[in-house]
């Protein structure tokens, strides 16, 4: 399988898992990370920043953490992250420090409601790429239309109480 068609498969998975724990509805932001290494899935995760009460509970840490766990080492070198949802600054730094050396997204900021990144002035993920550019490659697009459909779009009317970035 050449690499566009694994990370389709990849993010079929992740949407899969996204949908499994926390159903299709926007409301209950059903985002999901994977990560893989040599082909195989080490970890997956969803966010769980609600049900912990805990703001770095987003899908991708959770699947860090997860694999950490699973490897028993901080790190997973040169592991793939594959998140449905463009990774936030915390989450991208997160995956540098863990070893992860490509970062694969679903839906871009573009396509969804501005509740789901906490900066306004400047792209923390586009700092981030440009920083660390040498050891990090961050690509969106994959399954983009499946994965934003997860989530409220750019126009939509997210009710105040819903807006927890998460
Ligand atoms: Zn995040």
């Amino acid at each position: 399988m050449n690499i566009a068609a694994t990370d389709e498969a990849w993010m079929a998975r992740a949407i899969a898992l996204a949908i499994r724990e926390k159903g299709d509805d926007p409301a209950n932001t059903p985002i999901a990370a994977l990560v893989v290494r040599d082909g195989s899935l080490v970890a997956g995760a969803v966010n769980r920043t609600v049900e912990r009460c805990d703001a770095t509970a987003h899908a991708e840490v959770e699947a860090l953490r997860a694999a950490g766990q699973a490897v028993g080492d901080m790190k997973i070198d040169g592991a793939t992250l594959y998140t449905t949802l463009q990774p936030c600054g915390m989450c991208t730094m997160a995956a540098i420090w863990a070893g992860v050396t490509r970062i694969v997204y679903g839906a871009g900021r573009d396509q969804v409601h501005e509740m789901y990144f906490e900066d306004r002035h400047l792209s923390t993920v586009d700092y981030i790429r440009d920083a660390f550019k040498d050891d990090l490659s961050l690509e969106g697009g994959v399954a983009a239309h499946d994965c934003a459909k997860l989530y409220y779009g750019p126009d939509d009317v997210v009710p105040e109480d819903q807006q927890a970035n998460t």
